[in-house]
């Protein structure tokens, strides 16, 4: 198997005010060579702080993320955030497709896929998010699901140093319950073999993270599954101590 260095990416959602910025200079403080060594690490804070946030995180080697972007560079789109922006304000990669955004936003397939491309228009990396509901999952649809998601909204210039893919089922988001390790590793098996399928050594190549409930005391066993090349985390991505605890189970 190639060695692809893992990612562990945080994702503060709608949360975090100026006052939030100490936990960057918490993390950056608490993270040692080895965690660096082993992963790279990125925060992606609401669209207020990024510019903050990159200025105090690249003293850290802390990737600074966004958590959505508009397909379009600039125009009449208020309230709307564009990957240049992103990039602009010292951003080098965004989340596009997350659950919340395509429940609360009703993003399809479609405008996933273009968002990705305006991430790469602007430079940034598009972690690209998929991820079946809890009835789907019953409903033993899962592989369908996410192979649909990523056939709607994985561009066809997809490669391994722009795009990385989040596995994220949503039942497992924010509530506390995650997959058996054997039921991740059946699904990023399925997505290795798909993405090798279309994007050959790329796809191959291309980073495959784990999201979903992930904490300081199930990240050891979630990560070590097989084509899981690290992990979004949510919740526990808030508080620097949570998500150093994370990235401890990488050293
Ligand atoms: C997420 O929404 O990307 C996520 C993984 O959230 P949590 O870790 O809180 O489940």
């Amino acid at each position: 198997p190639t060695a692809i260095k893992p990612l562990v990416a945080g994702n503060w959602k709608m949360n975090g005010l100026a006052a939030s910025l100490a936990e960057i200079d918490a993390l950056g403080a608490g993270l040692d060579d080895g965690m660096r060594d082993a992963a790279d690490v990125m925060i992606c804070p609401p669209a207020t702080l990024v510019a903050a946030a990159a200025a105090k995180a690249s003293g850290y080697r802390v990737a600074i993320g966004g958590q959505d972007c508009h397909t379009a560079e600039k125009g009449a789109h208020t309230g709307d955030i564009s990957a240049e922006m992103l990039a602009d304000a010292g951003a080098t990669a965004v989340i596009v497709g997350h659950s919340e955004r395509r429940a609360d936003h009703g993003e399809s397939d479609d405008v996933v896929r273009r968002k990705a491309e305006a991430a790469w228009r602007a430079g940034l990396v598009a972690i690209i998010c998929v991820g079946e509901t809890e009835a789907e999952r019953k409903a033993g649809s899962t592989l369908d699901v996410v192979g649909r998601q990523l056939a709607g909204s994985v561009p066809e210039g997809a490669r391994a140093g722009n795009t990385v893919i989040a596995y994220e089922p949503v039942w497992a988001i924010g509530t506390g319950l995650t997959p058996t390790a054997g039921d991740v590793a059946e699904v990023h098996a399925f997505m290795r073999a798909r993405l090798a399928e279309r994007f050959a050594g790329e796809g191959a190549a291309m980073r495959l993270l784990y999201g979903g409930s992930v904490k300081p005391s199930n990240a050891a066993e979630l990560i070590a599954v097989e084509e899981v090349n690290g992990a979004l985390v949510g919740g526990a991505s808030l508080k620097a101590a949570d998500f150093l605890g994370i990235l401890a189970a990488y050293r």
